[in-house]
Formats: C-alpha cells, structure tokens, sequence
C-alpha cells in the first residue's frame, strides 16, 4: 500500500518522499487512517518500527487543519521519558512539517537543562509540544503553560514512562487535559501497569499490534561468544579491528564500566566514547550527536541508550555486559537492523553470566549457538546458578527499586 492510499495531504506526502520513504511500515498503515478519522489509538510498537511517523503525520495534519486559538495554549501534547527521546521527535516533527502550508509551532522541554528560556518559548503558546513528565510539571508550577485546550495527547513508550516512575505525574498531567480529545498510546509491552494506565485513557481505541518485535525480526544476526570477563576488552577491540564496523555501540551495566571500557578502548587506540545518565545534558547529547555522525567509532553506554534512540545505520549492537531483562535486551538489540538495515547483535557471555543468557534465549524462544574466539576460548567454567534464579538473579539495584515503587503505584493507578 502506498503512502497516497493513508489519506495524507500533499505536503505531508512531500515530506514523505524527501525521507525517502517508500512505503508505509505496518504501524503506520494501520495508524494513521484511524488517527486521521479522530479514534484514540492502543499501538503495541517498538522503536524502529516507524513509530514516529505513525503518529506525528496525522497529528500534524488534523493540526493544520484545525483553527488555532491564540495564546499561551498548547494544541498537542506528546509526553515521552527520556530527553533523547523528546527531541528525536521534535526533529522528526519539524521535518515532517516543512512544506505545510502554515508553519506549526513545535517546542520540546525536559530537565536538565535552563527552565528559562523553555519558559519564554512557552509564552506565545505551542501547537505541539514535546515534553518529559518531570519538566511539564515544573513548567505548570510556573504557570508557563496551559493544557486546558489540548486537543490531542500523544504517550511515547508508555511502558518506559511507568518503568521511570512517571505514574504520578501522569495522574497530574492528565487531570488537567479537556475531556474532549484524541488521546494515542505507544507502548512496546503492556504489563498490567500500562495496560490500566491505557484503560483509564482511551475511549473506544483502535487497537493496533505490530506483531514483530525487533528481537525476532530476521534481519538481526544474534550472536553468543563465549569469552572470559576479563579478556572481554580485547576481544571486543579484535572484532572491531577485524570487521572495520563504521560505527558500534556497546551496552554495559554500570557508569563506571561506560568510562572504564571506553578509557580502555582509547588507550588501545580506538575511537571510544561513553554515554550515561549522569552526564550533564550537554554532554549526553555532544557524545550521541557524535556516535551519530560518525565522529565517535565506539559508544559504551548504559541502557539510557537503548530505548528509542535512533542511530540510522547501526550495524553492530555489543552486549559487553548482558541485559537484566528480556525486555532490555529487545530494546537494546533494537537500535541496530532498523528501517529495513541488517544489524548484528552481539553478546558475550561469561562463566557468570551463562544462566542469565539462557533465560533470556528462553523468554524469546531462541537458543543460539556458543561461538569461542581463537585466541580468546574461555578458561573459567560455568557458575551455576543461584538458587532463587529468576531473570534479573542480582540484588536488586536503584533501578529494580525504582521500577518496583513504580509497579507499586501504578497498581494504584487511578483511572483518568
Ligand atoms: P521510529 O520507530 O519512529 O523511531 O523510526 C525508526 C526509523 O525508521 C527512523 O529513522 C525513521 O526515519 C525511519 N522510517 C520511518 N518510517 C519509515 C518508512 N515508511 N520507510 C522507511 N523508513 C522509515
């Protein structure tokens, strides 16, 4: 089906074909007819499945061709988790916008960054505005902004914002928001907590599964070496070396290995940088503008980076450090063979770290083949696993208590 058969305008479709886009992904030709008739819309959808598009053209469109009210109103709403995430889409939004004949106002606010001059922005009002839950309540406190003629609610990576503990301000943001309007939820899984928050959202939604998920799409090469911890640096700089991958990203557990990895790789004279959360937002953004263009070879990042960031053309994922969780490993193994690309998951698996691989070759249904290294075949042997098992098998860190707080509040959920 072609992009002309969805019911967008021209100038819509002639942004389309300046993307290059040739066709609809599935998410967007089931989307964006039913956002366009005005549904609210329940989309279980990955990043890299076209997502964006999914919902920013039609949205754009209804936008355009509604009248505007002027002041300091904002028309639409997306709410997303992450401040990489929030101007992605900004970007994508602009992009999409360029030949309407009426430009639309898009802003895009988070944390971490001066409140000031989003303040100001926020003064003339926005036609969509692009926000992380944090700084929108912040911006409301303020009284920057009004919600009270939002015609239209987008949740990016709803299961991301309940995982960050956003339910409450959620609840807050959401109370505030007109009864009448078009409200779109993407999620790439629906645990129970997501799934109250959409029922208590949505009136009678369109509901839109895209059935492949990134982690069982074919056009990912899956790969297990076995390689002893400690050797992993250098088996991750000969493969590097040997395969003369343009760009590859790395996925460790902690901070620390982010800057002790990426050190390592400098000092072995590879292009390395690292990106976590704990770098100031000048800095996270510089190291994935970089990754991005090409000028860092090698990023080592925390999971901060697996969800929803889209690096076009990523050939090599690297697993230096397994994922906790399914989930995390779909998501992390999801930002390479995106939009149509191959892509190439790697993971190294360790005397320690075998049981939890095979858990999570379990819960997605695959058993890869054990590959060793030449030079590099391991010489510890398996530790068996704990007795409690269990996918995540480690104490539980910050994070297992954040999302634990979360769980806990979003069971609470109120119904909106
Ligand atoms: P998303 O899932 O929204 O993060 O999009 C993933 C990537 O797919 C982005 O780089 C988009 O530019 C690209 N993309 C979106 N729609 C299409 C399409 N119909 N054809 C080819 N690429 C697309």
């Amino acid at each position: 089906m072609p992009f002309s058969a969805l019911g967008l305008s021209e100038p819509l479709l002639r942004a389309i074909a300046e993307r290059k886009y040739s066709a609809p992904t599935p998410i967007q030709a089931s989307a964006i007819p039913a956002i366009l008739h005005g549904r609210d819309v329940w989309a279980s959808a990955q990043t890299g499945s076209g997502k964006t598009a999914a919902f920013a053209l039609p949205l754009l469109q209804r936008l355009s061709a509604a009248p505007r009210r002027p002041g300091r109103f904002t028309r639409a709403l997306i709410l997303v988790p992450t401040r990489e995430l929030a101007a992605q889409i900004g970007e994508s939004l602009r992009r999409y916008a360029r030949f309407l004949p009426e430009p639309l106002k898009t802003l895009v606010v988070y944390g971490g960054v001066s409140i000031n001059p989003q303040m100001m922005a926020l003064g003339g009002g926005a036609d969509v505005l692009v926000a992380t839950p944090g700084r929108l309540i912040d911006l409301l406190e303020h009284n920057a902004v009004s919600l009270s003629a939002v015609s239209h609610l987008v949740l990016d990576e709803a299961d991301r914002l309940l995982d960050l503990g956003f339910s409450a301000e959620l609840g807050r943001i959401v109370a505030l928001l007109p009864e009448q309007r078009q409200s779109l939820l993407f999620s790439a899984t629906f645990p129970a907590a997501v799934e109250a928050l959409a029922t208590g959202l949505l009136r009678n939604p369109a509901r839109l599964d895209v059935p492949a998920a990134p982690a069982t799409q074919p056009d990912i090469a899956q790969r297990a070496i076995e390689v002893d911890a400690p050797r992993r640096t250098q088996l991750l700089r000969q493969l590097v070396e040997d395969a003369k991958w343009p760009s590859v990203l790395v996925f460790v557990a902690t901070k620390y290995a982010t800057e002790h990895v990426a050190d390592k790789l400098r000092r072995a004279g590879l292009n390395a940088d690292a990106l976590h959360g704990e770098l100031s937002q000048g800095a996270r953004t510089d190291a994935l503008a970089d990754f991005k263009a090409g000028r860092t070879q090698i990023l080592v990042a925390t999971d901060l980076a697996a969800r929803g960031i889209d690096i076009a053309k990523l050939p090599v994922v690297v697993n230096f450090d397994l994922p906790r969780s399914a989930d995390d490993y779909t998501h992390r193994i999801g930002r390479t063979g995106r939009a149509g690309e191959t892509g190439i998951a790697i993971n190294f698996i360790s005397a320690e770290t075998h049981a939890h691989f095979r858990l999570i070759e379990k819960r997605h249904g695959l058993s890869l083949p054990r590959e060793q290294i030449a030079g590099f075949e391991p010489i510890q042997t398996e530790v068996p696993a704990p007795p409690t098992g269990g996918i995540k098998g480690k104490r539980p860190n910050k994070k297992d208590k954040l999302r634990a707080a979360a769980e806990a509040q979003s069971a609470r959920v109120p119904r909106f």
